[in-house]
């Protein structure tokens, strides 16, 4: 099932679900008790929200071998994980904001975990049990920053910098999922989730290794191989096979001042 998250015309933010080019309301919790009604309003006339609103975006660094190589560092033996704030996520369609501070914001195209259950300590033959969907996520990265900075939070960390979505699919297995991601006509990135370095069972496992996982908290599973550059009046669009394709524009922010150099 496709999980939304959406408003229509006056209608307040809520869940929902799709069946083909239809909405449905959902009352209650998608991630405990709800109950479903049946669709009424068209997708496309409905405004998408992010699926999920998590309390942390884990992040995972050099997760597929092809991408480390491109940045010729070695693939960690442990997950490396970051992580980016809840204020950086936006929707499918909301704009990316090229910061004023960047000369080099790159896309990410990744695989996202959706928690569904609470746990600490999760054993990785639990971890599916505790995963209740999956959605597709934009690891954007000021590159520049991130290299400069020595630590990602401020690269990693800006408003519009996480766009997720545009649903969140609980029917899927992860193993073998084509990934692609396209900036306006052009194919930049292709992998499938089969060359993940550590596999979602083991990174759910790992995160709650040391903080609580928490319902609609997100965990990116890293990017394959291809990130390049996005500037303003570009649009990147990434497809997962299994849950659809997250698209966003991108502009240039329009605050801020001149450029940080040094
Ligand atoms: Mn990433």
């Amino acid at each position: 099932m496709k999980i939304v998250r959406f408003t229509y015309k006056d209608l307040a933010p809520r869940y929902g679900w799709v069946d083909q080019d239809l909405v449905g309301p959902i009352e209650g919790d998608p991630f405990c008790d709800y109950r479903r009604y049946d669709p009424e309003y068209p997708l496309a006339a409905v405004r998408l929200l992010p699926p999920c609103e998590p309390s942390k975006v884990i992040c995972v660094g050099r997760n597929y071998i092809a991408h480390a190589k491109e940045h010729a560092v070695d693939v960690p033996e442990i997950p490396l994980l970051f992580l980016k704030p809840p204020s950086a996520v936006i929707a499918a369609g909301e704009a990316i904001l090229i910061p004023p501070q960047s000369n080099n914001v790159e896309h990410e195209a990744e695989l996202a975990i959706v928690i569904g259950k609470p746990g600490r300590w999760i054993e990785p033959e639990h971890a599916l049990d505790h995963v209740f969907g999956y959605t597709i996520g934009n690891d954007v990265t000021a590159r520049d920053l991130q290299r400069r900075d020595n630590q990602w939070t401020r690269g990693k960390g800006f408003d519009t910098f996480c766009p997720l979505g545009p649903w969140i699919e609980t029917d899927l297995y992860p193993t073998d999922l084509l990934i692609t991601c396209h900036v306006d006509d052009e194919l930049r990135q292709m992998g499938s989730t089969h060359d993940m370095v550590f596999t979602v069972e083991q990174l759910v496992a790992f995160a709650s290794s040391f903080m609580t996982l928490l319902p609609g908290d997100v965990i990116l599973t890293g990017t394959p191989a291809g990130v390049g550059p996005l500037f303003p009046g570009n649009t990147v669009s990434i497809h997962i096979d299994g849950i659809g394709s997250l698209t966003n524009p991108v502009r240039a922010s329009r605050q801020g001042g001149a450029p940080e150099r040094g």
